[in-house]
């Protein structure tokens, strides 16, 4: 099954893009993960009635940025305060069961081209990285799968989605079905996915 690991949408009519696109697409599910924001469980089902999204599943996350990087955060919804270490997220989210997913790595060049042991020590802390990104060119996605491949890191694929156009470029292939958010967690800790890029 092929789930959007990340999306973000700031365009209106949310409902009937999920529906209509994700349809076309075949995708299983998609996640909606804002800045610093969360869905509420209300809101979610709101938008599952409202879409008429039948089977789709529709997970909720978020995204934080950490000294390390953007971090997508799952099955966490505390508040993780500014000024925290990535180090002291990680420890925070895991104690209560969720998952961290290093977001768009190599975005803007970063990490391109750097040391294989170096980015491991980086990629070494968090749940799965992001290995390709709606938010990284052609040669970063390109580098990111270099890099998953060499270090057999944990990978999923995101697509960062600002537009319509950008959903469903960059998934996430999981080996079992997700029925729910414990399904997801799950089956990334255990490393049963994969990144995908279309086009
Ligand atoms: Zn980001």
């Amino acid at each position: 099954m092929y789930i959007q690991i990340s999306i973000l949408f700031v365009v209106f009519s949310i409902q009937s893009i999920l529906f209509t696109k994700s349809l076309r697409l075949k995708l299983s599910g998609i996640i909606i993960t804002e800045y610093n924001r969360i869905w509420s469980e209300e809101d979610i089902e709101k938008l599952k009635r409202t879409s008429k999204s039948g089977e789709l599943l529709i997970l909720r996350g978020r995204e934080i940025i950490s000294p390390s990087g953007h971090l997508l955060i799952f099955g966490y919804y505390d508040e993780v305060k500014r000024g925290l270490s990535t180090q002291e997220i990680l420890d925070k989210v895991h104690r209560k069961g969720g998952i961290v997913i290093m977001a768009h790595p190599f975005r803007y060049g970063n990490s391109v081209g750097e040391d294989l042991e170096r980015l491991r020590n980086r990629f070494v802390c968090v749940d799965a990285i992001e290995v390709f990104s709606g938010n990284q060119n052609r040669d970063e996605n390109e580098y990111g799968k270099r890099v998953w491949e060499a270090l057999g890191l944990v990978g999923v694929g995101g697509s960062d989605a600002h537009s319509i156009e950008m959903v469903g470029r960059c998934l996430t292939w999981f080996q079992n079905t997700i029925r729910n958010e414990d399904d997801l967690i799950l089956e990334i800790k255990a490393g049963r996915c994969r990144p995908v890029i279309k086009g």
